[in-house]
């Protein structure tokens, strides 16, 4: 079962401490919602609301188009996973599988048929009758996630599910929560604070900061075209060069950095267009740094000096400074193939269409 959800206006004011601030979001049937933020952004609090355990300040949610604002957790079509999955020690797993559906007064045959598909369905079918304790972390994850998923709710919640693993059980179990999600087809909304996690398992990726939310989209569009510096840098490593407009022709915009003089299209700005004299940030990724004159790197920025390099495989990584921009540093993978040293000169540039330019002001949504 799969169902819709709509967020309006959502606010959520702890005393003085407002702890979600207007959110709105819409989310599809069947899509896997990523939340994603730093500690304290609101992320747990927004799940929360969405499962019932705290109700808005103001604003309203709706479930499958119905209003669920003011209804209890076990009243609505959701369940929550959270963190400490909290099985029970002394069951076996297909009884703690069971455990909800009992609690729905199904008969045991029927019980028991379903916790075995739910066992299955996470690769645990074999292992039934066997305890928790018996069980290695991420085994213990998949029979939570299969006891979540066994009473059908068409909303999914997870908080931090994948916190308590190390980092390569916790890898491996992104790629079969995502592989679950398309295969029951269930509405996901799965909080972290980790962008590596957010980019392997979601449809659309939410980042919240201050109890707002910064940008909303699929992963490579918040990676390419960030609508906030804050989702900028937030998703993966940027450059944020000041600057200002100088001058706006049609589809151009002439800008002066600490670099030199650059002209980048409008089509660069994913927060509002500029308009002369205004301050801008330019935000590029480290791997997006190329050589004046290198395939397709239409828009040079001017020219730097390598203060260090170092090798790191696929790329070096180098840092380097406009002449007399000692307060400028920026970071650039250069080519496995370059031989980047200190003192080497560059003129930078970058493809058209990896620059992205917010203008000051309208860098945050907050
Ligand atoms: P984390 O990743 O650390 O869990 P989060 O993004 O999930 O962070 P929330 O748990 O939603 O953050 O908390 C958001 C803010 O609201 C935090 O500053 C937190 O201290 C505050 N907060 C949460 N619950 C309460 C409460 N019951 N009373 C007072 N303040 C609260």
């Amino acid at each position: 079962m799969t169902a819709d959800v709509s967020i309006r206006n959502a606010t959520k004011v702890f005393g003085a401490f407002r702890a979600l601030n207007d959110v709105s979001l819409d989310i599809a049937a069947g899509e896997f919602i990523v939340l994603l933020g730093p500690s304290g952004c609101g992320k747990t609090t927004l799940l929360s609301i969405l499962g019932g355990f705290l109700e808005p300040t103001s604003g309203t949610i709706a479930i499958g188009g119905k209003d669920m604002t003011h209804v209890a957790p076990a009243k609505r079509p959701t369940t929550t996973m959270f963190q400490d999955y909290a099985l029970f020690p002394h069951m076996k797993l297909s009884d703690n599988v069971g455990f909800g559906l009992r609690m729905r007064g199904m008969a045991k045959a029927e019980r028991d048929e379903k916790a075995l598909a739910m066992l299955d369905l996470v690769g645990l079918k074999a292992s039934a009758a066997k305890k928790p304790h018996e069980l290695s972390g991420g085994q213990r994850q998949r029979v939570a996630l299969a006891r979540a998923l066994a009473v059908d709710p068409d909303v999914l919640l997870l908080d931090e599910p994948l916190g308590a693993l190390d980092l390569k059980l916790r890898r491996q179990m992104q790629d079969e929560l995502k592989a679950i999600q398309k295969r029951v087809g269930t509405t996901f909304i799965h909080v972290t604070h980790d962008q590596e996690e957010a980019m392997a398992i979601a449809d659309r990726i939410v980042v919240m900061n201050h109890g707002r939310i910064e940008d909303v989209g699929a992963p490579s569009d918040i990676y390419m075209r960030p609508r906030s510096l804050f989702a900028a840098g937030f998703m993966g490593e940027a450059n944020f060069l000041p600057g200002r407009v100088t001058g706006i022709t049609a589809g151009e915009a002439r800008i002066e950095t600490a670099l030199g003089r650059a002209v980048i299209p409008v089509s660069a700005f994913t927060g509002g267009m500029p308009s002369a004299d205004n301050k801008v940030t330019l935000c590029i990724r480290p791997e997006h740094f190329r050589s004046a004159g290198e395939d397709g790197a239409t828009v040079a920025l001017g020219r730097a000096r390598i203060t260090d390099s170092a090798f790191f495989g696929a790329h070096h990584r180098c840092h380097l400074q406009p002449e007399g921009g000692a307060d400028v540093v920026v970071t650039a993978h250069l080519p496995q193939t370059a031989h980047p040293q200190p003192g080497d000169e560059l003129e930078l540039a970058v493809k058209a269409d990896t620059i992205v330019a917010l203008v000051e002001g309208q860098e945050t949504r907050s």
